[in-house]
């Protein structure tokens, strides 16, 4: 039943010893959307604690009582967010990979200074300047790294990112990587079930995997 978690874990190990980087060092977040209970529970089961959703509604939905039953669930927000959804997600997830606009970090410096809650961020970068896709624009990072660290002290603990598809990833994850240096960030969230061996290649310390474990997703990606 997760024959699929062991084949990933190991892939992580071999991916990061061939990078010579110690595979302590990558964390796999188990991308969870769309999935029912059942569909997580084996993993759960098995000692996985990290788990990422895409959507504020849904994780209210099924996680709750899933961390009832589980301890040491430690939830990450990887979809986009809506200002209007923000104190929702504050008291639902850890980790918000999706920090990507001035009003965004704003609103999330103020609800969790409301809710006595800290939440730790990433700072999603549209790496590929694609005009569909979330995430600051690499020229605007700086003044935005200032603004949620300096100004608003928001625990920003790295990047994310989300390369452009039908093409090498490897410059993309090289790139954030870089960015990453540049602020003085740790922790870089990139690779999917398609990359992630590469992105460990490139740095990444976690890794967000959802096909690769739970199967393909119908109706939405
Ligand atoms: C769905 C999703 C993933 C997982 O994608 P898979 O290809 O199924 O591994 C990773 N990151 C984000 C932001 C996603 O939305």
């Amino acid at each position: 039943m997760t024959s699929t978690l062991e084949t990933v874990q190991k892939n992580i190990v071999s991916a990061a010893n061939n990078a010579s980087r110690s595979p302590g060092d990558i964390s796999l977040i188990a991308v969870s959307k769309t999935k029912p209970p059942e569909a997580i529970r084996p993993l759960l089961d098995a000692g996985q604690r990290t788990f990422g959703e895409n959507k504020v509604q849904e994780a209210a939905a099924k996680w709750p009582p899933l961390r009832q039953e589980y301890g040491g669930v430690e939830l990450h927000l990887i979809g986009p967010l809506q200002s209007n959804k923000v104190r929702q997600a504050v008291q639902l997830f850890d980790v918000i990979e999706t920090l990507d606009r001035p009003k965004l970090a704003r609103a999330i410096a103020r609800i969790c200074n409301e809710e006595s809650k800290t939440v730790t961020c990433y700072i999603q970068v549209n790496i590929g300047r694609e005009a569909q896709k979330a995430g600051i624009d690499p020229n605007a990072l700086d003044g935005f790294v200032a603004l949620c660290r300096d100004e608003l002290m928001l625990p920003v603990a790295g990047l994310m990112c989300i390369p452009p598809s039908g093409c090498d990833p490897a410059p993309y994850f090289i790139m954030l990587k870089e960015m990453a240096e540049r602020h003085g960030f740790e922790k870089l969230s990139m690779g999917m079930s398609s990359d992630y061996m590469t992105a460990i290649a490139c740095g990444a310390t976690s890794v967000r995997v959802g096909t690769a474990l739970f199967g393909t997703r119908e109706g939405r990606p």
